[in-house]
């Protein structure tokens, strides 16, 4: 840290007191432990999304997290993932005071199941090793000349011989990230990868008025066990392929598809072109209720409750197959007639007897249950969702160190660049992975 008579020169500022930031403020401050380290937030407290992660429990690594899982190519996440790799992570948050368990598909919580403790040992850390936090101080601009010259809001400037970004994305804006890194990184000069919200919900198409299946309201609330896959189908020539696939419990919303194998899925959604809509291609997710089961199998099972519940109303046919709010559904798709009926101002349906049913009929049902296909409308909003996918353009930035290539003393990392993994980890542990990196780096 230099002093002039005009200004104090830091030799590192980290912008963004989330999770890489404060992960960069600790790594530049035990690197340099004369040096001068500050940390700005814009927010009141330090970490506000961490402490919203892992529905409060802090997800913040997972032990089978590798390079290639990320939305990236795999040579620019494997320097940092490497030296900075799950078991490092787990030993640094050890070493803070963080007890830790891992639970299902590798995912590591601290022990009490309190995410709060990782925000509080992180700013335990700072305070131990002296960084300068300096709260509700949002950052507007970053400009270079002979020093980094960051100006806040309110007219006050840092001074800085290295600066780290650390902003985060647009995902989650209400902790804090309204994508503010972007606009600094892009007054250096870098490109950044069109961006939009991953692991969110999506939202199905609800117009009944060109006949094919509509998103229904009253399926909101209905859980069920699926494998659920998402298809791009092409608007030109009707071309269909398999992007992705999960498993795991599938939620129905009032407006579409939520949980986590959804979430994971949405990662891959990204709308092109200039046809119908505005669109290239369009996105079907098609929700395998019997993932097991194969058609045929679905299909003698079927063929049997019909013969032994014959003199039943035809929807005892789906009764404990799928969750009985979408039997309704699944049968006025395959074409099975029923009646609706007003009792008490409540509409109702009522099914002739499950004899009546065809077996063309049954052999629709079997397919729908297989690969039940809602169309995507597109996917919930910001706020909504807990990562952002693109972002600033990786190859112009050093995966080694974290600092632009266009920029030398400019370092980013976390969710700003154009790195997302998928949920149960691995994106706090980019965020720490990279934020480490660049915070050793910056005080070279
Ligand atoms: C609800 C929710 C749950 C999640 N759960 C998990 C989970 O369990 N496991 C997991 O791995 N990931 C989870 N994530 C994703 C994970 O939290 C993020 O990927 C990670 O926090 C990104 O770290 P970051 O440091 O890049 O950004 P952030 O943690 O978002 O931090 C950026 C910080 O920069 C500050 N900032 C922004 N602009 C300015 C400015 N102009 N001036 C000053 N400060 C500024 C913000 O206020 C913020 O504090 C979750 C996300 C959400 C929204």
């Amino acid at each position: 840290m230099r002093k002039t008579a005009h200004e104090t020169i830091y030799d590192v500022a980290v912008i963004g007191g989330g999770a890489s930031g404060m992960m960069a403020a600790i790594a530049a401050k035990s690197q340099l432990p004369e040096g001068g380290v500050i940390l700005l937030e814009r927010n009141d407290i330090l970490g506000r999304k961490l402490l919203a992660t892992g529905n409060g429990r802090c997800n913040f690594t997972n032990t089978l997290a590798l390079p290639l899982d990320y939305g990236t190519s795999a040579e620019f996440t494997e320097p940092a993932m490497e030296a900075v790799n799950p078991l490092h992570v787990i030993q640094i948050f050890d070493s803070m005071g963080i007890l830790y368990r891992v639970e299902d598909e590798g995912r590591v919580y601290p022990h009490s199941g309190q995410g709060a403790t990782v925000t509080q040992a992180m700013e335990r850390k700072l305070k131990q090793l002296d960084v300068r936090v300096k709260k509700n101080a949002v950052v507007e601009a970053v400009s270079y000349s002979t020093k980094f010259d960051i100006m806040l809001k309110g007219g006050k400037t840092i001074a800085a011989d290295k600066v780290i970004i650390a902003c985060g994305g647009k995902a989650g804006g209400q902790y804090g990230c309204q994508g503010d890194g972007y606009t600094f990184a892009k007054s250096f000069g870098h490109d950044v990868k069109k961006i939009r919200p991953a692991l969110v919900a999506v939202n199905c198409r609800s117009d009944e008025a060109d006949g094919r299946d509509a998103w229904k309201k009253e399926w909101k609330g209905v859980r069920s066990q699926a494998k659920v896959s998402l298809w791009r189908v092409s608007l030109r020539d009707g071309e269909e392929t398999c992007v992705a696939e999960d498993h795991g419990e599938v939620q129905f919303t009032d407006s579409g598809l939520s949980g986590i194998c959804v979430f994971n899925l949405s990662r891959h959604i990204v709308f092109t072109g200039n046809m119908k809509d505005g669109r290239n291609e369009t996105y079907m997710m098609e929700v395998d209720f019997l993932p097991d089961w194969t058609e045929e199998r679905i299909y003698h099972m079927l063929e049997r409750r019909r013969e032994e519940l014959a003199e039943h109303d035809a929807d005892a046919l789906l009764m404990s197959v799928v969750n009985s709010r979408l039997i309704n559904g699944l049968l006025e798709q395959v074409g099975f007639k029923g009646l609706t009926i007003v009792l008490d101002g409540v509409e109702e349906k009522t099914w002739p007897d499950l004899k009546t049913i065809t077996d063309d009929q049954l052999m629709k049902l079997a397919k729908l249950l297989k690969g039940w296909r809602f169309e995507i409308e597109g996917t919930r909003g910001w706020n909504d969702a807990q990562v952002t996918a693109g972002g600033v353009d990786c190859t112009q930035v050093d995966p080694v160190t974290m600092e632009s290539k266009l920029q030398r003393g400019l370092y980013l990392c976390g969710e700003v660049l154009d790195v997302d993994g998928k949920c149960g980890g691995y994106n706090l542990q980019w965020a720490f992975a990279s934020g480490y990196t660049a915070g050793i780096h910056a005080a070279e």
